[in-house]
């Protein structure tokens, strides 16, 4: 009898789930709203759609399980985007955590800043949002992270740059979601000046899933970006009736181009096509016929299994992840020097380093050399996550900061050059930055 019950119960325990990243791509008509969960039930909300758009969203979120918003993040501030958060807000059933935005509001023009819209997202979320420039990394939890590839503008590894006169759109937060050997990419609204800078840097190489950057406008979606990102899925977030008529047809066109070509899904069949607009087939869009809010794309990512299921409708199908792809080149600038402390030069003379790249850096074979040759090692950095900074003190070693000027350069274990700084001179106690 105990053996038979036994035997029972272990049947019908469950399979071991195993670790899955869940995104979902909620159908919010013409906007964004993209839901992440992790393996431990952090999430992540990307945008939260037009005005009154809550309902979509937090219908996904229950369907999800989810009554916590852990990091929410506004990409940039067009209504489509944004004008859902004060109705989530106002839920008492859901807790919005940390808020993100571009920050620079100085720059809206007047009368968007005065709109009762945008006031409604200050007053929700707004006010207390943090500005996340690009190179921070939001933990989602200790397999799941984003970093921040583009904002305001400015991408990964550049100076801050004046962004008056740049367009909105062009100005969203970009996010690099990486899972283990998976990578989700989603730029809003980026348009071609900020994927050229992407690109330039190439910042983000062979990603499984890629949310077309501006609801697949023509403005956005560079041959140039694409080849980069080589992705396997690529999820575009339109409406069905919208008069921007997304996606465009040369976007898809230039979609096909890619070898090899990856799936392309839209949330909406775009109807109002005229002259410029498409759609992919049928079969590849979650909600071809109606106008309701039924055209949300899940994708899962299994750890164990190395793949992602993709979901929508009644259809479902598993492809394998993008595995050996190349890894971002490792991108670590000098920040800034402090060649006059106050005490003895041969102890207290500093230098500090940051990761501008979006992957962990051993740099424990790395090292600083000086116009005469001299070195510093930095082994005592060890390893330096994405976005982080670290400082090493000369403790007696044998490179000196010339306190009437230098060149200081950046080398890595294979002495390949990163980084060079030169500067003029030094005051007593006062750090050089180096604005790298
Ligand atoms: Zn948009």
């Amino acid at each position: 009898m105990m053996k038979w019950l036994v035997v029972l119960l272990m049947l019908s325990a469950p399979a071991a789930p195993g670790q899955v990243l869940k995104i979902y791509a909620i159908d919010v008509g013409q906007g964004d709203a993209t839901l992440v969960v992790s393996p431990s039930g952090k999430t992540l909300l990307i945008d939260s759609g037009g005005s009154g758009k809550e309902a979509p969203i937090s219908s996904v979120l229950a369907s999800a399980g989810v009554s916590t918003i852990d990091h929410y993040v506004t990409t940039h501030y067009h209504l489509d985007h944004y004008g859902g958060i004060p109705g989530l807000a106002a839920n008492p059933a859901i807790t919005i955590g940390q808020v993100h935005d571009r920050g620079d509001t100085a720059f809206l023009p007047v009368d968007k800043r005065a709109s009762s819209s945008f006031r409604a997202y200050e007053k929700s979320v707004g006010f207390r949002a943090h500005h996340l420039m690009r190179g921070e990394t939001i933990g989602i939890d200790n397999l799941v992270s984003a970093v921040c590839i583009a904002s305001g503008g400015a991408v990964l590894g550049e100076p801050d740059t004046h962004t008056t006169g740049l367009d909105e759109n062009d100005m969203s937060i970009a996010l690099l979601i990486t899972f283990s050997g998976f990578h989700f990419f989603v730029g809003g609204d980026i348009e071609r000046p900020t994927e050229q800078d992407i690109t330039a840097e190439h910042l983000v190489q062979g990603v499984d899933l890629y949310q077309a950057n501006h609801h697949g406008s023509e403005s956005s979606s560079s041959l140039a970006f694409l080849s980069d990102l080589r992705p396997t899925v690529v999820i575009i977030s339109n409406g069905d009736n919208s008069s921007y008529r997304h996606p465009r047809k040369v976007t898809l066109d230039t979609l096909a181009m890619l070898t090899p070509p990856p799936v392309v899904l839209q949330t909406n069949k775009l109807f109002k096509v005229m002259s410029d607009g498409g759609n992919v087939n049928d079969r590849f869009i979650a909600d071809p016929e109606t106008v309701d809010d039924d055209g949300t794309i899940v994708v899962t990512a299994g750890l164990s299994t190395r793949t992602m299921t993709v979901s929508y409708r009644d259809t479902s199908f598993t492809l394998p992840w993008k595995e050996g792809a190349a890894e971002p080149a490792a991108r670590v600038v000098i920040e800034k020097l402090l060649p006059d402390p106050a005490g003895l030069d041969r102890d207290l003379e500093e230098v500090t380093v940051r990761n501008d790249g979006t992957a962990q850096v051993d740099l424990t074979q790395w090292y600083l050399m000086d116009a005469g040759g001299s070195v510093w090692s930095l082994s005592i950095l060890g390893s330096l996550a994405p976005g982080a900074a670290g400082t090493v003190l000369r403790a007696g070693m044998a490179m000196s900061l010339g306190n009437e000027g230098d060149t200081i350069i950046l080398f890595d274990g294979d002495h390949a050059e990163h980084d060079r700084f030169t500067y003029a001179g030094a005051v007593e106690g006062v750090s050089v930055v180096t604005g790298h």
